[in-house]
């Protein structure tokens, strides 16, 4: 989508610091850091957040889980949390769906 700035990354439009990157997933880390280490997770392809999935790209949801697990493991955390806020309701900001990997000293509490 044009006006998306997550599309824009993935695009190359917007810089980013890139961690993780296959045919459908992109991993960058986020501008604000709310953690020690705060990876954001996104879908090549813009879906607005998990309330619009379609049956079809639910193993894209998948894809993107074991993504997580393998850039937990690239970055070497010992441990992590993952959040993904759905809805302005539900604090999302950007609606490209993304999952936050949250890790090390200074880990937000919810
Ligand atoms: P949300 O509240 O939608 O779950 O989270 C959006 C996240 O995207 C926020 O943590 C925010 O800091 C991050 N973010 C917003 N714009 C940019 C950007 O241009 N670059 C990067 N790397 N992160 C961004
Ligand atoms: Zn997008």
């Amino acid at each position: 989508m044009s006006d998306c700035i997550f599309c824009k990354i993935i695009s190359g439009d917007i810089p980013s610091n890139k961690v993780y990157e296959d045919d459908h997933v992109l991993a960058f880390h986020d501008i604000q850091p709310k953690a020690e280490t705060h990876i954001l997770v996104i879908p090549k392809m813009h879906v607005v957040n998990l309330m619009s999935v379609t049956d079809e790209q639910w193993p894209l949801v998948t894809h993107v889980l074991q993504s997580i697990h393998k850039i937990a493991q690239q970055e070497q955390l010992e441990g992590y949390r993952v959040i993904t806020n759905n809805g302005e309701k539900g604090g999302q900001e950007v609606f490209h769906m993304h999952w936050h990997i949250l890790a090390g000293s200074n880990l937000p509490g919810f």
